[in-house]
């Protein structure tokens, strides 16, 4: 800390660690570094600033750490402000990721380097990295864990004994939401040879990314859709086996109108429900038997490396990647890493979320 404090007044001496004196010698040392995340109505976003703050604190930088409560023109001004105020890095969790072209061209006018976080930014060249879990593959992961929980495959990844047809929903992230169409192929990938088959039933007819997808996230779109779909195609008397859900908020907003329709009982239990980001009221509920799954993205680790990569950008370094192909952005390919999700339900929960340190068993009691 000391030797951090010396470079933050500007000390030249030869007495201050390594990377310290490198952050110096670049001028970078103690900077500002500009942090926007998009809304704190959901638990992550508010673990991912805190952490990111944090990390980059740690080491000397000074943040500013900014909301927008999921409104664009909010993010814009923020991200405007924090040019203005001189930060020397933009780490940025759009909202849109096609909204904020104007103020990376002024970032990039002012040789600031920008850190796309978690959701990838679009359409602009002016993102320098990018710093994720491997997004497609949280899809992939949200349609194995439906595949298992309706018994069409065992654990193993085997054929299981349920051969169906099972009535299934589909619901997909924001539009403007780069992450949200990678998710959603990467769920199709797995479900639509079932789907091929007859094994799973879209009963609703509505398969289409634009039609299935929930602008902004928003829980309670999620929950007229679910009513919609229980009203025109359920009334009958079919039942719905599964939801592909890709947020735990959704999840929650899914679950409230099955329950509104009589799901949840001992003679009508809720279908496989899926989620993601292992919000602290989901997980409580696939303790409770209601959510089947959520996928954890340890924001502990999506921070570190985001750190990492600023650290090194502002010492003049290059931050270690691990993925220079898949995310391409409308203007280049930006090179990115990539951190590994993980299907959480009721049979591993304490094992990935309480022995690990991310939530003790007392909040989740
Ligand atoms: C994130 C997810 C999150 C969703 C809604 C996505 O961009 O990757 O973790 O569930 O936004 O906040």
């Amino acid at each position: 800390a000391l030797a951090l404090g010396l470079a933050a007044c500007g000390s030249s001496e030869k007495t201050v660690d390594q990377e310290a004196s490198a952050a110096a010698s670049a001028g970078n040392a103690g900077a500002l570094v500009g942090v926007t995340m998009p809304t704190k109505s959901s638990e992550r976003w508010i673990h991912d600033g805190d952490n990111v703050k944090a990390g980059l604190e740690k080491l000397g930088y000074q943040v500013d750490l900014q909301y927008a409560e999921n409104d664009i023109p909010t993010q814009v001004n923020q991200i405007e402000n924090q040019i203005t105020k001189g930060a020397k890095l933009l780490i940025i969790a759009s909202i849109d990721g096609t909204a904020i072209t104007t103020q990376l061209q002024e970032a990039a006018d002012k040789k600031i380097p920008v850190i796309a976080y978690d959701r990838l930014i679009r359409n602009s060249p002016n993102v320098d990295y990018y710093a994720t879990f491997d997004n497609f593959k949280v899809g992939v992961q949200q349609a194995t864990s439906l595949l298992t929980g309706l018994k069409v495959v065992n654990a193993d990844g085997s054929a299981g004994d349920a051969k169906g047809p099972f009535n299934i929903e589909l619901f997909a992230g924001s539009p403007d939401d780069n992450n949200a169409t990678f998710f959603f192929n990467g769920a199709m990938s797995i479900l639509q040879p079932h789907i091929d088959k007859g094994t799973l039933v879209v009963k609703s007819g509505q398969t289409d990314f634009k039609t299935v997808a929930i602008l902004r996230w928003d829980p309670a779109t999620a929950q007229k859709r679910m009513e919609d779909i229980l009203t025109k195609t359920y009334s009958g008397g079919d039942q719905v086996a599964g939801v592909l859900s890709p947020y735990d908020g959704l999840s929650i907003g899914i679950l409230s109108a099955l329950k509104s329709n009589g799901y949840g009982t001992s003679g009508q239990p809720y279908p496989i429900v899926t989620g993601q980001d292992a919000e602290l009221a989901s997980v409580k509920s696939i303790i409770a038997d209601e959510q089947y799954s959520t996928i954890h993205k340890d924001t502990r680790q999506l921070a570190d490396v985001t750190v990492k990569m600023t650290d090194a950008l502002l010492k003049g370094g290059t931050p270690e990647v691990n993925n220079t192909k898949d995310y391409e952005n409308g203007n280049k390919v930006v090179p990115s890493f990539l951190l590994e999700p993980i299907i959480v339900d009721k049979s591993n929960y304490q094992q990935a979320l309480i022995d690990t340190g991310y939530y003790t068993a007392a909040q989740l009691g």
